[in-house]
């Protein structure tokens, strides 16, 4: 559940949460002692005049602190943006459909009830699972009341990060999740489904009817959630998300989500189906074209629309639907991205920081995500290798890796 906006023509987000720092670190410093007290103070006020008990914000607020982190740079690369092939590699992979299939198989009686009860696609609901949080294995590890207290107190955006901090002390007040299961992203997103915690108090539901609605310790709380976001942002029951097409040969006609045609248009500009056959389904449309006319090409119809609503990013939107159709049993685009150097999965990406680990490259521990050390790592070992020095974990730099000899000076130290 994201907070900003941000698509633009062949790059795609960084991390949510990162972004949102991104912006702050532009404007925000942290507060003084005697200034953060005088927050906490302010924020009591606030809290308990809006319902909030005393005792549910004093024991909250026991020994919190603020966050300086949250504050200070991190990963910080404004000028680094991710092409949508390298995004796209890490949230839709093997691993993840493998791991969706067998999920969606434990969960199978939850998914046929949202499905039944909200119409929406059981396969979008699990996508979403699955690239929200991993299927509830990445949570984000923050404690919620700390960050968002520091952010209420520090940044420009302290209207909107008070109300989400009001919105969590609900939740304590509530009694619905533990404070100690209360953790998350850096800024706010939390649980299964990644909602933030206004989102939470809109839209959360109790699907597994203990009476709580916990979308971080329950499974059906998550999906009967997402199921619920995703049709109150729109859902059309029955209709898919749109489709893969190809182009006529130099297309330069409208493209864009936003610019809407009916799929009789679409097809008197010459698109078609993957498969040649005329386009099909009801429109409104959109021509989603994410690196150009020369990368891959959708169709996209109000359903994506709704998944776009989730984060307000087409590249998110478009690994959601991406996945759901693997998780369907799809096969990958037919058209290929226009670059010469291909994303890689995370299981390949575990291997490029293996191999750079190998080499005496420091990466941390091989995790597949790829940050700051390890696209520092590839551009030092790019450079010992006489390689552009780009940074990125790609299909180029796995292979490079895989034929060059470990270097002897930077091995690991013997004993
Ligand atoms: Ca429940």
């Amino acid at each position: 559940m994201q907070t900003m906006s941000r698509s633009s023509r062949a790059t795609a987000p960084l991390s949510r949460p990162a972004l949102l720092v991104l912006a702050l670190l532009l404007s925000a410093a942290p507060a003084s002692a005697n200034e953060w007290l005088s927050c906490v103070k302010e924020l009591r006020t606030i809290a308990t005049s809006k319902g909030v008990s005393a005792q549910v914000f004093d024991t909250a607020f026991a020994g919190v602190e603020p966050d300086a982190d949250i504050l200070k740079a991190f990963d910080n690369q404004p000028e680094f943006t991710i092409p949508i092939w390298d995004y796209l590699s890490g949230l839709v992979d093997d691993e993840r459909v493998a791991d969706g299939r067998a999920l969606m198989e434990k969960w199978a009686a939850v998914l046929a009830q949202a499905e039944e009860k909200f119409g929406v696609d059981r396969f979008v609901i699990a996508a979403v699972w699955g690239v929200e949080s991993d299927y509830g294995r990445i949570m984000g590890k923050r404690e919620l009341v700390r960050s968002l207290a520091t952010l209420s107190c520090s940044s420009r955006r302290q209207a909107f990060f008070r109300g989400e901090l009001l919105a969590t002390l609900r939740i304590l007040q509530s009694g619905d999740i533990p404070a100690e299961a209360l953790v998350g992203s850096w800024a706010g997103a939390f649980g299964q489904t990644q909602f933030m915690p206004s989102t939470y108090q809109r839209l959360a539901i109790d699907f597994d009817g203990d009476g709580r609605r916990d979308i971080v310790a329950s499974v059906p709380d998550a999906l009967g959630s997402t199921a619920n976001y995703l049709k109150r942002a729109g859902w059309i029951t029955g209709q898919p998300w749109g489709y893969e097409v190809r182009l006529p040969a130099n297309y330069g006609g409208p493209s864009g989500r936003r610019t809407k045609q009916s799929i009789a248009q679409w097809n008197e500009l010459g698109i078609r189906q993957v498969d040649g056959s005329p386009l099909a389904g009801n429109g409104p449309a959109g021509l989603l074209l994410p690196s150009g006319a020369k990368g891959p090409a959708f169709i996209v119809l109000r359903n994506f629309d709704a998944i776009f609503a989730y984060n307000a990013a087409e590249s998110y939107a478009l690994a959601i639907a991406h996945l759901a159709d693997r998780l369907r049993g799809a096969g990958t685009f037919q058209t290929p991205w226009p670059t010469d150097d291909p994303g890689i999965g995370r299981a390949q990406r575990r291997e490029v920081q293996q191999r750079l680990l190998d080499r005496g490259f420091d990466v941390g521990t091989p995790d597949g995500i790829v940050g700051a050390r390890t696209r520092t790592a590839i551009r030092a070992f790019q450079a010992s290798a006489g390689l552009a020095q780009d940074g990125r974990a790609g299909l180029r730099v796995l292979q490079a890796l895989r034929t060059s000899t470990p270097n002897p000076p930077m091995a690991p130290a013997q004993k």
